[in-house]
């Protein structure tokens, strides 16, 4: 389980506290830097099941230097078992030619796209470089091109945004669903991070966000809308149809190990988290040897992670898998979890503990009350 991190844009949405940088700057020099770490280590596995391209954008890294990174990695991996290749996509991008260059790479057999909304009011307030037509077109391409697992991200919260704007954009949704050219959802609430555009211009009162009730209705409206178009949700922010939820996040949340390449990326070997620096120029001169950071999770963050991650998901807690992992923690859990059995946020069955659905809403608040 790969993942890359490429830490380039356009531009910055007002809203980004992702690491990110605008423009093309060191972009030959930093592939090169990242093929150099895949050369210095090594993922868990030699065969490997998911790739994900991350960022940033990775379509704007344009076909050659994406070419670069793919024939670096199949000189070191076995992709004959590989389930799913991801990349990042930014509609602008998505030109008939770039991705008919994606397809000869005959690697990513999966596109998540950064629609964030159809509405172009939407996209202009959150400094989008697209607009609504563009996110269409790109979509289109997509399906002209070949590309069969399509995954889009919209926003709920936006600035202005108001319940109509939001059920437009699942309308477009659906029909773009009937028309067979997505197939997965990622849904996020905008949060205001420190040091954004966004938190600034909310300071300065340039901006009004809906309130919390509009927010909620949202994201009520999504749960019933997926459910009446036939999408599963199998996350608080995940839908797909049938059989196409994301094996690569799938994975993560089940705690498996991953090697994490790029700058600022995170790796993850079962008992110790690792991230490098968020350096784009410390990371061209360390020339594959990474500056980097590691923590050795302790046993009870271990579990609590395990707890987080697992109650964010519609399978909810596996007892079996609890008693193996952590089988110190049984008695803890059962008095800790009792209270939100009681108020419906989750079912218990003799197989694990499920969130439902207002247990979802409130996942990681269920989840920060059970932790140690
Ligand atoms: S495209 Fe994504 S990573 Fe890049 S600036 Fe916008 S939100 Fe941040």
């Amino acid at each position: 389980m790969i993942y890359v991190h490429i830490p380039f844009c356009h531009h910055k949405c007002s809203y980004c506290a992702f690491f990110s940088v605008a423009g093309r700057r060191e972009m030959d020099a930093y592939v090169e830097a990242l093929c150099a770490e895949m050369r210095r280590r090594r993922a868990p596995e030699r065969s490997v099941r998911t790739v994900y391209f991350g960022g940033g954008t990775p379509s704007r890294l344009g076909i050659a230097l994406l070419q670069r990174l793919v024939e670096q990695l199949r000189a070191l991996y076995d992709f004959s078992q590989l389930q799913e290749a991801t990349i990042e996509a930014n509609p602008e991008d998505l030109t008939t030619d770039f991705l008919r260059g994606l397809r000869s790479l005959n690697f990513f057999n999966r596109i998540s796209i950064g629609i964030q909304s159809f509405a172009d009011a939407d996209l202009r307030a959150i400094n989008r470089v697209h607009n609504g037509g563009q996110a269409l077109e790109a979509l289109q391409n997509a399906h002209e091109a070949g590309f069969t697992n399509v995954s889009i991200d919209l926003m709920m919260g936006l600035p202005g945004q108001s319940i109509d704007t939001w059920r437009r954009n699942l309308d477009c949704t659906g029909a773009l669903l009937r028309g067979g050219l997505l197939t997965h959802l990622s849904c996020y609430e905008l949060s205001i991070e420190p040091g954004t555009i966004l938190e600034r211009q909310l300071r300065q009162g340039r901006v009004e966000l809906p309130d919390e009730e509009t927010v909620a209705a949202e994201y009520e409206l999504l749960m019933r809308w997926c459910h009446d178009v036939g999408m599963e949700q199998y996350e608080v922010s995940n839908f797909a149809l049938p059989g196409l939820r994301s094996v690569h996040n799938s994975r993560y949340w089940r705690r498996v190990p991953y090697l994490g390449l790029g700058a600022g990326a995170h790796s993850f070997d079962g008992s110790h988290r690792r991230w490098n620096l968020a350096d784009i120029a410390a990371y061209v001169a360390a020339a594959g040897d990474a500056p980097h950071e590691q923590e050795t999770l302790s046993r009870e963050d271990a579990f609590n992670e395990f707890v987080m991650t697992a109650l964010r998901t519609t399978a909810g807690i596996d007892k079996s898998e609890l008693s193996a992992l952590f089988p110190w923690a049984a008695s803890h859990i059962s008095a800790t979890i009792a209270p939100h059995i009681a108020h419906g946020l989750i079912v218990e069955t003799d197989e694990a503990y499920v969130p439902s659905s207002s247990g979802l809403l409130q996942a990681d608040a269920i989840a920060a009350s059970l932790f140690l």
